[in-house]
């Protein structure tokens, strides 16, 4: 009676896509590739939470992973652009958190 560990998720790319949690991420390293690098951006609290460009910003507000990593994790945005340009290595397509974060260490 493993059920409860069995939850569904549907997939960010495709919502005909219903994938059990435990194959949610390896779900997504390969639907990823069936679309543009910059169709969806990566949530930089959880690798699972892809969003629309128009989406993130706002998903990073209200992201329910946020208070966990910010309290493991201080300083947050160099961490997470290390980890998303690792991830992106070899596209050479920038993607929004360079501006997004990029803006806020300047200041
Ligand atoms: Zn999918
Ligand atoms: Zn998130």
């Amino acid at each position: 009676m493993n059920s409860y560990n069995n939850e569904f998720l549907y997939c960010p790319y495709n919502k005909c896509h219903r994938i059990s949690s435990s194959k949610f991420q390896r779900h997504l390293v390969k639907c990823e590739k069936n679309y543009p690098p910059d169709y969806k951006v990566i949530c930089p609290y959880n690798a699972t939470h892809r969003l629309s460009k128009s989406e993130i910003e706002e998903h990073i507000n209200t992201c329910p992973m946020r208070k966990t990593v910010e309290a493991s994790y201080i300083q947050l945005p160099r961490t997470t652009q290390r980890v998303v340009r690792a991830e992106q290595d070899d596209s050479k397509n920038q993607i929004d958190y360079n501006s997004y974060w990029g803006s806020q260490e300047e200041m």
